[in-house]
Formats: structure tokens, C-alpha cells, sequence
């Protein structure tokens, strides 16, 4: 918006922020449901192109099955059945017609567990990349060497490409599964409590890698840690568990959902009180 223009201090209405083309992940009224009991109900978001959305809130409020309904692998849990709207780089995930290879490829995911695929550290990123249809021999090393050293892990993995991805450190497996998803160039990167799992050194390296990528592709990231939430989320999430199901209860900017949070809820949570 231009200086001078007398709407640019009004803060947008809810409504039309949908129509916003600079939102990566648009989510209309989702509920993801298992069998007849709703996980998250109604649940309404947008993520800016390029910014950092932290999702907090107790355990058992529907993160996880928010993030895993923005890449459809809620698709692979029985019983589990989605509806609303999602639109990732304005595709609709949940269109008859859509393309879940290629939506996978452009909205990757992290898991608090990381999990390397048990082959070489090289085959690591090979496989998704040939999967994906790259076959060159120079175009492979070089995707993959710029991989690993977007996530610092070149110089401790150049000399050992060979060997098993299983002998690294938990921290060095991490950043080799991020390494696999950003080989791929996705939109969006959904990561699920992804230092939670790791020593203090290694959260912290993982942690300052995220708010690096910021930019490169959107992300929204879990964590149960409101401090690391803060230091690197642009906006903040809340959901939270009402007793049917899970709710997103306030969104924000950081300062505003730690600072004045609107609901009472969040203003327990954030300073420990409750959750
Ligand atoms: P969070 O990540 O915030 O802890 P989840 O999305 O894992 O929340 O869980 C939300 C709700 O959905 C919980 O009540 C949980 O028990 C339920 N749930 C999660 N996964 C499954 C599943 N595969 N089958 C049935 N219920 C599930
Ligand atoms: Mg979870």
C-alpha cells in the first residue's frame, strides 16, 4: 500500500485477507476429522509468501493434523477424512483433479523424529531428486552439494557420501532431512516439533538454520518451546482444545499473541499458567 493512502494504517478485515495473491498456504474452514471425531474444526489461516507461522498450543489441539492436512498426508491415515479449503501457491490441495506427487514435492515436511532414508547419506538426496525426474549426473552433485550446504551440514558429510545416513548425529540427521525437502525447491516447508528431539547444541544449530530459510519458502513450524517461538516466527498460531475439538483461538504477530494476547487462553499459555 502507498504512503498517504488513507487505508494503509487500517488493519486489513479478516475477510479480505483471502484475496491477498501474497499468501503461500490459504486455509479456509478446515476440519480434519478421524472416524467422527473432529481433531481441528473450522479452522481459517493464511501464511504470507516467504514468512515463518509458529503453531503453539497444548498437546492433542490438532497441530500435527494441521500440518499434515496442508501436504494430504492425512490422506494415508484410515479413517481420517478432510474438509474446506486449502490453497498452496494458489492450487487447491483437495481438487478432484490435483496432483498430490506434485503437491508433496512443493510442501515438504519435517518430522520431530528425524528420519533419513537407511541408504548413503548421497542417496539420501539422490532418490527424491531422481524421483522427481532430474538425472543428470553434474546437475544431481550439484543440487545435492548445494543442499547440504544450505544446511551446513557439507563439510561434515563431503569426505563420507557413501557411508549410511544412520551413523550421523540426531542433530546431523535433522538437518540431512531438511537438506532432502530443500533439494526438492519447495513453496512451503512444515516442520513438526522439529527440534524437540535433539540436544540443546543441535536444536540450537537446527533452530538458526529455520530462520534462515525464511524467504527461500514459506514455513510453518510446531514447537512447544515459546521462546524459540519467538525468536523466529513472524506470526503465531494458538490452537487449543476445547473439548470437541481443536480450535485456532488467536493469530498474530509475536508481539501481539506474547505481548497482548486478545483471549484469555493464550495469555495462560504463553506465560505457563495452563497447557
Ligand atoms: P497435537 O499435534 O496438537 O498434539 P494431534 O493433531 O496429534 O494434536 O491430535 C489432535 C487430536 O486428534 C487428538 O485428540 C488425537 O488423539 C487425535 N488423533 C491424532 N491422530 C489420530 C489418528 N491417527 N487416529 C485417531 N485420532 C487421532
Ligand atoms: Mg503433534
Amino acid at each position: 500500500m502507498k504512503s498517504g493512502d488513507p487505508q494503509s494504517d487500517a488493519v486489513e478485515p479478516v475477510s479480505n485477507r483471502h484475496a491477498a495473491s501474497a499468501a503461500m498456504i490459504s486455509v479456509n474452514d478446515l476440519t480434519v476429522w478421524y472416524g467422527r471425531q473432529p481433531a481441528i474444526q473450522d479452522v481459517t489461516l493464511d501464511c504470507a509468501t516467504g514468512t515463518i507461522t509458529a503453531l503453539i498450543g497444548p498437546s492433542g489441539s490438532g497441530k500435527t493434523s494441521f500440518l499434515m492436512s496442508l501436504n494430504r498426508l492425512t490422506d494415508l491415515v484410515p479413517r481420517c477424512r478432510v474438509s474446506g479449503v486449502v490453497r498452496i501457491a494458489g492450487v487447491e490441495t483437495y481438487a478432484p483433479q490435483a496432483d498430490v506427487v506434485a503437491l508433496r514435492r512443493r510442501v515438504g515436511m519435517i518430522f520431530q523424529q528425524p528420519n533419513p532414508f537407511p541408504l548413503s547419506i548421497y542417496r539420501n538426496l539422490e532418490l527424491p531428486l531422481r524421483e522427481h525426474g532430474i538425472r543428470g549426473r553434474d546437475e544431481l552433485s550439484m543440487r545435492i552439494e548445494r543442499a547440504f550446504r544450505d544446511v551446513r551440514l557439507w563439510d561434515e558429510v563431503k569426505d563420507r557420501l557413501d557411508r549410511s545416513a544412520t551413523i550421523l548425529s540426531g542433530g546431523q540427521q535433522q538437518r540431512l532431512c531438511i537438506a532432502r525437502a530443500l533439494v526438492l525447491e519447495p513453496n512451503v516447508l512444515l516442520m513438526d516439533e522439529p527440534c524437540s528431539a535433539l540436544d540443546p547444541i543441535s536444536a540450537g544449530a537446527v533452530e538458526e538454520l529455520i530462520g534462515g530459510l525464511r524467504r527461500r519458502c514459506t514455513l510453518v513450524v510446531v514447537t512447544h518451546n515459546l521462546a524459540q517461538a519467538r525468536r523466529i516466527a513472524d506470526r503465531v498460531s494458538v490452537f487449543w482444545h476445547d473439548g470437541e475439538g481443536g480450535k485456532l483461538i488467536e493469530e498474530g504477530t509475536v508481539e501481539q499473541v506474547f505481548a497482548a494476547p486478545r483471549e484469555k487462553l493464550t495469555a495462560e499459555y504463553v506465560t505457563g499458567r495452563v497447557g
